[in-house]
C-alpha cells in the first residue's frame, strides 16, 4: 500500500504535470487523472506524436538515464534535471521541485551502480526560475551553487527560501573544473529570462540550455514565457554554434539533437514568415466597423484574426511533427506578433 506521501507526490504530479503536458502524463503516471471536472466537455487535441515522448518513468516516478559518460539526465516526463558524478562529488544541473527527492534517489542509484561518491557538492543553475531551482535548498548549504550575476540578483530580490542564491557568479563566462571534469557556462543575451545561461560539456558533447527548445513539443503558452522575443529568437542560431550531440532542453520526457534543433527553428521560422503576412494582409475594416467606439473590442478581434491566419497553417504543418502544436501555436503566434509590431516595427504606419 502507498504511504501517504508517496500517494500525495503522485497526485501533485498528476495534477501539476497536467497543466504543462497534458494527454503525456496519463501515460507517466498510469492514470491517476481522476479529476472530477467533466473531462468530456474539455475539447480534443491531436495525439501526441510517439517520437515527443521519452522513457517510462519509474515506480517513483523518475527516469535515470546516461547522455554521455558519467553525465546523466534525470526526468519526470513534464521536467528535466541533469548531473555529472566525478572523483570528488557530484555536479547538479539545476533542481526542479516537481522531480524534488528523486533527483537524489537517481543519483544514489547511478552512483551505487558505479561506485563513485553520490554527494552533490554543485549545483549549477540555468537560471532563476523557481519551477527549475525550487529543490536546490534539499542539498543544503555546504554546497557551491553556480550561475548568472543576474540569477543572482533576481534570487536576492525574490527572497525564496528554496532557492539559495549561488556563491559563485560569472558575467559573460567562466570554465569550472570540478574533480577532473570541465563545465563551459556563458551568458549570450537574455532570451526567455534575463539570465539564462549556455552550459556546455565539451567532454561530454553535450548543451544544456533551458525554456528554448524542448524536444519533441512546441513551446509552452507564450513562446515559453519568453521575457524577450528577440532574443528568444536568436537562441537556437547561438546553441547551434557550440559543438554537441545530446541537447537537455529543462522540459518533457526526452533529450534532443540537432535535427530537434532543427526543426523548431523551422517552426519557429515559419510562424514569423507567417506572421509579417498576417500583419499586411488581414483587413481592419470589419472588426473597426462592428465594433464603433470600442476599440479593444476591435483590436482584440482584429489580432485574433492575425493570430489565425499565421498560425493555422503552421498547425496543420507540425501535427504529428511536434506535441501540442494545436494547443500551444497561437499563443505563441500572439506574442511574436506582438514582438514583430513593437520590436521591429513592422506594420507601423505614420498617420500622413
Ligand atoms: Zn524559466
Amino acid at each position: 500500500m502507498p504511504s501517504t506521501s508517496t500517494t500525495n507526490r503522485r497526485s501533485f504530479l498528476a495534477r501539476g504535470a497536467a497543466l504543462a503536458a497534458g494527454p503525456a502524463i496519463a501515460t507517466v503516471v498510469g492514470g491517476a487523472l481522476a479529476e472530477p471536472a467533466a473531462a468530456d466537455t474539455l475539447p480534443d487535441y491531436a495525439p501526441v506524436p510517439p517520437s515527443a515522448l521519452g522513457p517510462a518513468v519509474n515506480e517513483q516516478g523518475y527516469y535515470v538515464g546516461r547522455v554521455e559518460r558519467n553525465l546523466y539526465w534525470v526526468t519526470d516526463g513534464t521536467y528535466q534535471a541533469a548531473f555529472l558524478t566525478t572523483r570528488n562529488g557530484v555536479v547538479l544541473f539545476d533542481a526542479p521541485p516537481t522531480i524534488g527527492q528523486n533527483i537524489q534517489r537517481a543519483i544514489d542509484q547511478i552512483a551505487a551502480d558505479n561506485g563513485v561518491s553520490n554527494k552533490v557538492t554543485h549545483i549549477v543553475y540555468s537560471h532563476h526560475h523557481a519551477d527549475h531551482l525550487g529543490a536546490s535548498s534539499l542539498f543544503g548549504k555546504n554546497v557551491t551553487r553556480i550561475g548568472h550575476e543576474e540569477t543572482r540578483r533576481l534570487l536576492l530580490r525574490d527572497d525564496d527560501p528554496t532557492r539559495p542564491v549561488p556563491d559563485v557568479t560569472f558575467k559573460t563566462q567562466r570554465t569550472l573544473h570540478v574533480g577532473g571534469e570541465r563545465i563551459d557556462v556563458a551568458w549570450h543575451g537574455t532570451n526567455h529570462s534575463p539570465d539564462n545561461i549556455y552550459i556546455h560539456l565539451p567532454d561530454h558533447d553535450t548543451l544544456m540550455l533551458v525554456d528554448i527548445n524542448l524536444p519533441g513539443w512546441v513551446p509552452f503558452a507564450s513562446f515559453n514565457l519568453s521575457e524577450d522575443v528577440p532574443g528568444t529568437i536568436a537562441a537556437p542560431a547561438k546553441a547551434m554554434a557550440y559543438p554537441w550531440k545530446h541537447f537537455i532542453g529543462g522540459h518533457m520526457g526526452r533529450l534532443g539533437t540537432r535535427d530537434d534543433m532543427v526543426v523548431y527553428q523551422q517552426y519557429v521560422t515559419d510562424l514569423i514568415d507567417n506572421i509579417k503576412t498576417a500583419l499586411v494582409t488581414v483587413d481592419p475594416t470589419p472588426f473597426f466597423t462592428r465594433y464603433g467606439n470600442n476599440s479593444w473590442a476591435a483590436v482584440k478581434e482584429y489580432q485574433a484574426a492575425q493570430v489565425d491566419y499565421a498560425a493555422a497553417p503552421v498547425i496543420e504543418k507540425y501535427t504529428g511533427i511536434l506535441a501540442a502544436d494545436d494547443v500551444y501555436t497561437a499563443s505563441t503566434a500572439f506574442i511574436i506578433l506582438e514582438s514583430i509590431r513593437l520590436d521591429l516595427g513592422f506594420g507601423s504606419q505614420i498617420h500622413p
